[in-house]
């Protein structure tokens, strides 16, 4: 190779020094979904670079007192990966594995995801290297405390606005809106999102990501001729997001055949019932133990006879160990960064349609967007008035990206990648650099 395309290969793929270059991680998969798209980006590919280094990363000390009179030390992060469309919004996910190159790949993603549904807002993202399951309550909620006080210099209503992820939750929430509110002398119910009913949250939110997948869903389910009635699902991840899409699918007739998550793996043919799979998961923390349905083995689940597929859970879970096997005819990512560019393209060649990430799991995100804007204004809508509200953004914006895909001969991903990337590059160009 001539020594001046190994150069320009070395700009592109410039990493920080604060990231390992022999195991990038989710932030690597970002990386490569964003080569992907600059061919696409006109005159603005100019401004890309802006997309591959996160804005401002804070990484923050934790220290708690435990029940036990020890005091116990988390790492703690929020990265606002991009601010030019507006403040930063994303999740703070609790999880033991959470890494910094993690925290980095979801914030981008919020990014592209914010600026696909056109909602005003940046990206950006929280998390603490932390298994709460092994926290009491009140462990739980010093943890929380701590940490919004250390993150403090980076949130506020319209610098930055949390919400929850992997393992938190509206009660996560108020600690955050109460310690932030402490803090700063007055009650701000728009520094977080994802908040009870009762202080300042919003209806339909809880339920708003899972009933995205399921919406995006059934317009592209109208678009490639496959009949919801009889389809047969594959979710793995049955929490908020997996639950309730599993549940939606279930209502519309289709048929929940498998389910996975970190407890285990369950199958039945004749379809499971949702909704008692749900109750079973919220009290026994997992779907392992449901009556009513066979275990499998782990490895099994992917290669399930279904029409539908759903990673609602973590990053990489689609590979190119596993996508070979994958018989669904679509896979509806509700999970943020499910599935790997190596399975994306494996996925591809073998015919299997797949709503990305940063289009499906969007709803979320959405009636977050409705929820700050209620808790502004004061004034709350009603439950129709939300879900109608964000099925029509989840419609509009999928029907957009659609017809990208279609006009370029790209994938979805790559087309909802063009569709954000030029709002985010196109309002940098127009905001300038400053100084
Ligand atoms: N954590 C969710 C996501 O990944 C929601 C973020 C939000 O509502 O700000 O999209």
């Amino acid at each position: 190779m001539p020594a001046h395309d190994s150069s320009a290969h070395l700009i592109t793929h410039a990493l920080p020094s604060y990231l390992n270059p022999d195991d990038v991680g989710p932030w690597g998969t970002y990386l490569q979904q964003v080569d992907r798209v600059t061919p696409y980006l006109g005159s603005l590919a100019r401004w890309v670079e802006t997309l591959k280094r996160p804005k401002r990363i804070l990484i923050v000390d934790v220290p708690i007192e435990m029940d036990d009179g020890s005091i116990a030390h988390f790492e703690g992060y929020r990265v606002q990966h991009n601010l030019s469309r507006g403040p930063g919004k994303g999740g703070v996910r609790f999880h033991q594995d959470v890494t910094l190159s993690e925290v980095m790949a979801l914030s981008a993603w919020m990014s592209i995801k914010n600026a696909a549904v056109n909602v005003p807002y940046g990206g950006a993202k929280g998390g603490i290297r932390v298994d709460p399951r092994k926290l009491s309550k009140g462990e739980l909620e010093r943890l929380t405390r701590r940490y919004t006080s250390e993150i403090g210099l980076l949130i506020g209503p319209t610098k930055d606005i949390p919400a929850p992820d992997v393992n938190t939750n509206g009660q996560i929430m108020a600690w955050m809106m109460d310690t932030y509110s402490m803090n700063t002398g007055a009650t701000a119910t728009g520094v977080v999102t994802g908040k009870p009913v009762d202080l300042g949250g919003s209806l339909g939110r809880v339920e708003a990501t899972g009933r995205g997948v399921f919406t995006v869903g059934v317009e592209a389910a109208k678009l490639i001729g496959l009949r919801l009635e009889g389809a047969r699902i594959a979710v793995q991840g049955f929490g908020n997001v997996g639950g309730t899409a599993g549940k939606l699918f279930a209502d519309a007739g289709a048929k929940v055949v498998a389910v996975q998550d970190h407890t285990g793996s369950i199958y039945n043919a004749q379809g499971l019932d949702a909704l008692a799979l749900q109750e079973h998961v919220r009290t026994q923390g997992g779907v392992q133990g449901f009556p009513g349905a066979e275990s499998m083995e782990a490895e099994a689940f992917w290669a399930v006879d279904c029409d539908i597929l759903i990673p609602a859970a973590l990053e990489g879970q689609i590979n190119k160990d596993n996508a070979q096997r994958i018989k669904a005819k679509m896979v509806i990512e509700g999970a943020n960064g499910p599935t790997t560019p190596e399975a994306d393209d494996i996925l591809h060649d073998k015919g299997v349609l797949v709503l990305p990430d940063v289009i499906a799991n969007a709803g979320g995100v959405t009636v977050s967007y409705f929820e700050w804007v209620q808790d502004f204004s004061s004034f709350f809508w009603s439950e129709d008035e939300i879900n109608a509200r964000l099925v029509r953004i989840m419609q509009e914006a999928f029907a957009g990206v659609w017809k990208v895909a279609q006009e370029n001969k790209v994938s979805l991903r790559t087309a909802t990648f063009i569709v954000a990337c030029q709002r985010i590059l196109h309002a940098r160009e127009m905001r300038g650099l400053y100084p």
